[in-house]
């Protein structure tokens, strides 16, 4: 194992979204099948403190550390790659550079100094990347800056990472470039132009990419390759081609194809490590690609527009589904979509519902009728948050007769409030990492979905959310056939509830997809499936 932590940066170019961060994940769960210890982290050029605040439209989900950090989705990619925890340091935005910078200058620390963009905030950064590899004694620390090159805001990240390579040393960092190789339909050719001015601006930032990743629709033959090696200034073996495939979960196979790990390791002065073992992976694509049944389920929510809204619980999902040997034929229905005098329209041919999370009182009537509809119809449901919540509000008012019964969080004076802010989070006004973040535990009753589901006693799970299930009912919700089957041995906090009498009715107030992974697909995403497939 190497002595010093060694450092991989990885920029983009030419667009967004080709996929950096299922390069680096791909790339950190080869090496860390070549024995070494991998982590990732994201540096955001946003100037929010996290993503926490942000509506999904702007970057899809917010994904939930064990440790209650608000991050970017590319954090959850890391985690079902590696199968391992992140933490509040893998991911660091320009908003938290600059607090940490004001609020340093405030205190007097910088004093008698002009503080400035270069040395003060590039250090910050440059601080906080050395830090991950500090903390657990990594081999190897992926770093993934955020955007494009050439982008205003994304400079003093590159400007960081370019003095970082003469600070640990040469063969202790190493450069790799996305970028996309279009295909021209008209004249049939793949254009290498746009890499070349990509890694021109990183030039003109004073970085030489070690190894050059290429999106591409088409293989690239050795003619475009060797072509890029001349213009780019790196060996031919270190352009790596990047297919489009149909599974983002092949990707680290054909880096393997591809030998980016072996050409990265080189570059690192590591030796190969062990060979990497990838059966367990390949048995998940296989099952992936060749399922033997497909299912549909509908995800009602109010952010179906844009897939990333919903990632790890789609990717739950497709982890789930494989298990299961069957494909989940994922149905995204807008809630206000959904007609409240004819429900079967969206939802009648659906083999199992799942309510998504969320925010606010937009939407929330149809999120409602969808829990009445699987309860009153005997569909597999599955409510999560806002879900769970839903079908809470929806048993009130229905099943016990409370009419007006509702969530604070919608309407502030209902007679029945089943769900409810907890006492200590009355009299919060400020919106940013306000919530009940992160990990709790939950211990769970027997003879449940639930317990049936994890199989054991006492589970942990992670949390985003200000309300809860109110107490003050639960005895009439019991009576009535709905029951708290785990609750917060800590807290007493209800987090999860269930319909005895229903083929497969589960709300959790906590986030199960966050923790769903390729080696470790989530038990209660596995069971909701199988449920769906039996008649
Ligand atoms: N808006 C709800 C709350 O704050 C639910 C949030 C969620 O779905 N996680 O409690």
């Amino acid at each position: 194992m190497p002595q010093h932590t060694k450092y991989i940066f990885v920029t983009g170019g030419v667009t967004s979204s080709l996929g950096k961060g299922i390069i680096s994940s791909s790339l950190a769960m080869l090496l860390q099948s070549r024995g070494y210890k991998v982590t990732i982290q994201k540096l955001d050029p946003y100037i929010n403190v996290d993503p926490g605040t942000l509506n999904p439209y702007e970057h899809g989900e917010c994904f939930v550390t064990e440790d209650g950090a608000e991050t970017d989705l590319d954090l959850g990619h890391y985690e079902r790659f590696l199968n391992t925890y992140t933490t509040q340091a893998n991911n660091v935005t320009t908003g938290k550079i600059y607090q940490f910078v004001i609020n340093k200058e405030r205190k007097g620390e910088y004093l008698g100094k002009t503080v400035q963009v270069i040395p003060h905030v590039t250090d910050e950064i440059k601080r906080r990347i050395k830090l991950v590899g500090s903390k657990d004694k990594f081999d190897v620390v992926i770093t993934e800056i955020g955007g494009t090159v050439g982008d205003i805001e994304s400079l003093p990240y590159i400007e960081a990472v370019r003095q970082l390579k003469w600070e640990l040393g040469a063969s202790n960092t190493a450069f790799i470039h996305l970028t996309l190789v279009p295909y021209l339909a008209s004249s049939g050719e793949l254009k290498t132009k746009p890499t070349q001015h990509s890694v021109k601006i990183l030039l003109e930032n004073g970085i030489q990419p070690d190894v050059l990743v290429l999106r591409t629709e088409h293989s690239l033959s050795d003619d475009i390759r060797r072509k890029v090696s001349l213009f780019c200034n790196v060996s031919m073996d270190s352009v790596i081609e990047s297919i489009d495939v149909s599974t983002i979960y092949e990707v680290p196979l054909l880096m393997l194809k591809e030998k980016l790990d072996i050409t990265v390791l080189h570059k690192l002065n590591l030796s190969e490590g062990t060979k990497p073992d990838l059966t367990n992976w390949k048995q998940f694509v296989a099952k992936l690609k060749n399922p033997k049944k497909t299912v549909t389920i509908g995800l009602v929510g109010k952010y179906t527009e844009l897939p990333d809204a919903y990632k790890s619980i789609v990717e739950a999902l497709i982890h789930a589904g494989a298990v299961n040997e069957c494909k989940v034929n994922l149905e995204s229905i807008h809630s206000e979509d959904i007609d409240m005098a004819d429900p079967d329209g969206k939802l009648g041919h659906l083999k199992g519902i799942l309510v998504a999370p969320g925010f606010g009182h937009r939407g929330i009537d149809g999120k409602i009728l969808a829990a009445k509809y699987a309860r009153e119809n005997n569909i597999p449901f599955f409510g999560i948050g806002l879900g769970m919540q839903c079908a809470v509000i929806e048993f009130a008012r229905n099943v016990l007769g409370y009419s007006d019964a509702n969530s604070t969080e919608m309407v502030r004076h209902t007679s029945h409030p089943v769900i409810d802010l907890m006492e200590s989070h009355k009299g919060i006004t400020e919106k940013g990492g306000t919530m009940r973040l992160g990990s709790y535990s939950c211990v769970l009753k027997k003879k449940t979905k639930a317990y049936e589901a994890y199989g054991k006693p006492e589970i942990k799970e992670r949390h985003r959310h200000r309300y809860e299930f109110n107490d003050e009912y639960l005895d009439s919700f019991e009576k009535a056939g709905m029951l708290a089957t785990g609750v917060n041995p800590d807290t007493g906090l209800i987090e999860i509830i269930e319909i005895e009498k229903h083929k497969w009715f589960v709300g959790v107030q906590y986030h199960p997809e966050y923790k769903s992974t390729v080696l470790n697909p989530h038990p209660l995403f596995v069971a909701f499936v199988k449920s769906t497939l039996s008649q």
